[in-house]
């Protein structure tokens, strides 16, 4: 637990200097920042991730365009759910929320729902925050795989 704690507080640091880096550019709204939900914001075990909560802030106060990209499956009420479970936790509602429809594959929802920010909504990502290998990779742009537990 001690040394999960000391990664996540050293990638919130390596994440930090990205956005900072980034920030040098116009319009930081057309970049987006892509994070996952659980063992990344919240732990599957019932606690905010600090480190990680505290970065997700950072990103829209820059003006960052946030996105979450959760594998939980899109079913009735799952949304509702999600956003609810975030006010929770004091993490505000990001600009868009992806969840998976049921029949897909985690992997290929997420790089999916990358693309879709990318071609869709016209915003490059240019960050994606995880603990699977599928939140980071093609159209993620830097990935920070994070440690579990
Ligand atoms: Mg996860």
């Amino acid at each position: 637990m001690e040394v999960w704690a000391a990664q996540m507080n050293l990638i919130e640091r390596s994440a930090r200097t990205v956005l900072d880096a980034y920030s040098s550019l116009p319009n930081r709204n057309d970049y987006a920042v892509v994070f996952d939900i659980d063992d990344t914001l919240i732990s599957v075990r019932g606690f905010g991730i600090t480190p990680i909560m505290n970065l997700y802030r950072y990103a829209q106060e820059l003006g960052f365009f946030v996105v979450i990209v959760t594998a939980r499956a899109n079913g009735p009420g799952s949304q509702d759910y999600t956003l609810r479970q975030l006010t929770e936790y004091d993490i505000s509602h990001p600009r868009l929320l992806y969840l998976r429809p049921s029949h897909d594959h985690p992997d290929s929802f997420k790089t999916g729902a990358r693309l879709h920010v990318q071609d869709h909504h016209k915003k490059q990502v240019i960050m994606s925050l995880g603990d699977s290998k599928c939140d980071v990779g093609d159209f993620g742009g830097i990935g920070f795989l994070l440690p579990r537990i």
